[in-house]
Parts: C-alpha cells; structure tokens; sequence
C-alpha cells in the first residue's frame, strides 16, 4: 500500500564528513533512524546530500583537512545555501564564525552566530557527563557526555542557545538549519538531536 512502511523509501539521504572523527558513530545512528546516510569526503559526495553532520574528532586538523581535499569552499557555500548541518564537539567549533583558544591559523567554515572556545574544559573535568534541559527537542532532559569539549562564549544575534549548563555556560545553539551541540548525543542512546536534524534535512529535500 502506498506510504505503508514496506515501500516508503528510506530517507532522506544525508552525509557525514567523513575527513576525520567519530563518523562512523553518527553513519550508525542516522542509518538506524532511517535516513539513508552515506560518508562525505569530496564535494560531489556534498552536493548529493540535504543534510551533513561534522561530528566529533579534532578540529584544528578537519580544518586541515577540509583545505586539503578541496572541501573548506564547498562546505560554505552549502552553509549558505541552507543545507541542515549539525555539528558536535569538534563539528561545532567547525561550524562557528569565531573559534577562541584556536591553534595559529586555525579556521572553521562558520555560519553560526557564535564563538566557541574550544577545550574549554580544563583539568579534572576536561570529560564529564551531565543531564541537560534541552527544551526544543521535548522530553526527559539529555544525558550528555563532554569530551575535551568546547563551550560558546558568545551567542550572537542570529542563533539561539538550546541548552545551557546549571552554571549558565551554553553547550547546545541552534540558528535555522544549523544545530550544534559542544557534547556526543551519538555515544549515548539518545537520538533526539540526530531526529531533529534530519525533521531540518527533510524540509530541505522537499523544498
Ligand atoms: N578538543 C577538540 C577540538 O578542538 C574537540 C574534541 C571532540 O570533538 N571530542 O577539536
């Protein structure tokens, strides 16, 4: 029967930048929500996908890199071209315009409103697990899990912080079809920021 769960195509068809990371963590987790989610390398994998993930991993050699394989412009112009993104940890610091604790030249491709200090956690906390409100994505809160991660300093005028710390630092920004998140939802069972990228990547195929 039509639109019965037996011929549905499976979808939408979204990449994760495979350069360098936890990518195979977050090709499981979007496989498993459905999505048909396939390893980005080259701008010709980019321009077949209506979402990416950048996920976790180093980000001063993902800038690398992402210069190295031709992939810094082409994943700037999808920025601005609205394509969903959804950036964890080392993914977020990729995805903000000002990145603060850098290494010298570091760059990131940007498009979210924010600066992000990268290891911000220093010490006996540099990886530590909290439950975090995280109230767009509905529900018990998030069981979220720091590894030497970074936290927004500064939430610009265009995004917006999601979720934010009992100490008031903010872990978690969304700004239209950008979402970032300083923790790991794809080491833990919980998939709901991954389901709230792909309701984005979605809308985006379908427009
Ligand atoms: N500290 C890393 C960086 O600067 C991020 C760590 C992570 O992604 N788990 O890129």
């Amino acid at each position: 029967m039509a639109g019965s769960p037996s011929t549905e195509a499976r979808g939408p068809r979204v990449g994760v930048l495979a350069l360098q990371g936890d990518f195979r963590e977050h090709l499981a987790v979007l496989t498993a929500l459905g999505a048909e989610a396939v390893p980005v390398r080259r701008p010709d994998e980019l321009a077949s996908v209506s979402g990416l993930v950048i996920p976790g991993g180093e980000s001063t050699v993902m800038d690398k890199l992402s210069r190295t394989f031709g992939m810094a412009e082409p994943l700037r112009a999808a920025v601005d071209g609205g394509l969903p993104v959804y950036g964890t940890c080392a993914g977020l610091i990729m995805l903000a315009d000002h990145v603060v604790d850098g290494t010298p030249g570091q760059r990131t491709i940007g498009g979210l409103d924010v600066s992000v200090r990268r290891n911000a956690f220093g010490g006996q906390t540099d990886s530590f697990e909290t439950d975090l409100d995280v109230p767009v994505i509905g529900g018990p809160p998030v069981h979220a899990v720091f590894i030497r991660a970074p936290v927004v300093d500064r939430v610009g005028a265009l995004a917006t912080a999601v979720g934010v710390l009992d100490d008031g630092r903010v872990v978690a920004v969304e700004q239209g079809s950008l979402l970032g998140t300083s923790f790991h939802p794809e080491v833990t069972a919980d998939y709901r920021f991954h389901a709230r990228f792909l309701d984005k990547a979605r809308a985006f195929s379908s427009r």
